[in-house]
């Protein structure tokens, strides 16, 4: 395989002219006045030239005033925040930091792409722990049965790619159990923390003895609609974040001067920016689950990210690889098969993950195209 499954299926659609509901990045871009302060600092010259390793400080103490204002917790900007080139990055360094070849990580499947691609870089080994269909709630017993004396650290995603499970709070403190017990490190992925729509986002390092063991990964991609600026950070105490930086020095060094100041400006929108970019989201999923149902699919609602999982079962397919590969042919549209998230496939082969972040009027397209299938 020599691309990632996203830059395939984008570049299938492309070549089709299908509506690409696969790769997540929204149509429409983030606030005109966060474009302008990243345009401004360019003609400025600010951020032109290196940007301090850590990240400019106006960015990191935004990060912190961020974690305060909606979680209540408190990171030094100076010491316990890192910029880094997206969230991407963010996991990478945190986990070549942090894992040594022969230590087990457990994850929930299915996961992200690159999870499996940086615990093997690190030279650790992956131990999934599986998510299942309708809800994706995770088997607490499993969990814990998946610990052994070579765990180093859970690796977790909430709200979560790709499924749209949302942890809760409960779920969260019987993990953090886990992890004070054993004395294991948690790297937790949150890059779609302002995209719930149902119940609330609870960062585990907020939970009672998991401060110090949490390394808290978010980015601005999704709360801010503009993926490719790549500026993502990571929170955590002076000792991880200084751990994590000394791998991250060597991977980009430092990256996106300009765009950091315009984050930082983001980083400060007032609440009803992010409730109004919520709101909006929702109606998304509403107007393109709703129409999948409607069409036959088995839909899995999500309550947070914007992407849903929808089995092929009830359209009498049985192989979302198949599917995925012939649907631009059939129907003009772009999905990503979901069994790609998962070690035991097995498990995700009847899923498909479609994404909502799109207008209205591209997602009705996609539905009459789809329509097509029922022929
Ligand atoms: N984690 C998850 C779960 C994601 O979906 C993404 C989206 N690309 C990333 C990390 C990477 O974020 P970034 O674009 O900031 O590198
Ligand atoms: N996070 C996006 C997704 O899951 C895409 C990221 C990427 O292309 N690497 O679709």
């Amino acid at each position: 395989m020599g691309t990632t499954i996203f830059a395939e299926m984008s570049a299938l659609a492309v070549r089709t002219g299908s509506v690409n509901l696969g790769q997540g990045f929204p149509d429409t871009d983030g606030p005109r006045q966060v474009a302008q302060a990243a345009a401004d600092a360019i003609m400025a010259g600010r951020g032109n030239q290196y940007p301090p390793g850590p990240g400019i400080p106006e960015l990191r103490e935004a990060v912190a005033a961020h974690q305060r204002r909606f979680y209540g917790l408190d990171y030094d900007p100076d010491t316990e925040v890192l910029v880094t080139a997206g969230a991407t990055e963010a996991i990478a360094a945190a986990l070549l930091a942090l894992v040594e070849p022969g230590d087990e990580v457990v994850a929930f499947e299915p996961y992200y792409d690159s999870y499996a691609a940086c615990i093997a870089m690190a030279g650790g080994a992956r131990v999934p722990v599986t998510l299942r269909p309708p809800g994706f709630r995770p088997d607490l017993a499993a969990l814990r049965a998946a610990v052994t004396g070579r765990t180093r650290l859970i690796l977790l995603n909430s709200p979560h790619n790709p499924t749209g499970m949302v942890l809760r709070r409960e779920e969260l403190a019987a993990i953090a159990d886990l992890a004070v017990e054993r004395d294991l490190l948690v790297v937790t992925d949150e890059v779609y923390e302002h995209l719930v729509y149902a119940g609330e986002h609870v960062p585990i390092a907020s939970l009672p003895g998991m401060r110090e063991r949490t390394v808290t990964v978010s980015s601005a991609g999704k709360a801010f609609s503009f993926t490719g600026w790549k500026i993502g950070w990571v929170t955590a105490t002076a000792e991880l974040v200084t751990a994590v930086r000394t791998a991250k020095q060597f991977l980009t060094y430092v990256s996106g001067g300009p765009f950091q100041y315009a984050v930082a400006e983001a980083l400060r929108l007032p609440g009803s920016y992010f409730a109004d970019l919520r709101d909006d989201l929702r109606g998304k999923r509403d107007l393109l689950g709703g129409g999948l149902a409607d069409l036959g699919f088995e839909v899995y609602p999500p309550d947070g990210t914007y992407f849903i999982t929808a089995d092929i079962r009830p359209l009498g397919e049985a192989d979302g690889i198949e599917f995925c590969r012939e649907l631009p042919r059939r129907a003009g549209v772009v999905a990503i098969p979901s069994a790609v998230f998962y070690d035991n496939a097995e498990a995700g082969r009847t899923q498909v993950r479609f994404t909502f972040c799109k207008r209205p009027e591209v997602l009705k397209e996609a539905l009459t195209r789809l329509s097509a299938l029922r022929r």
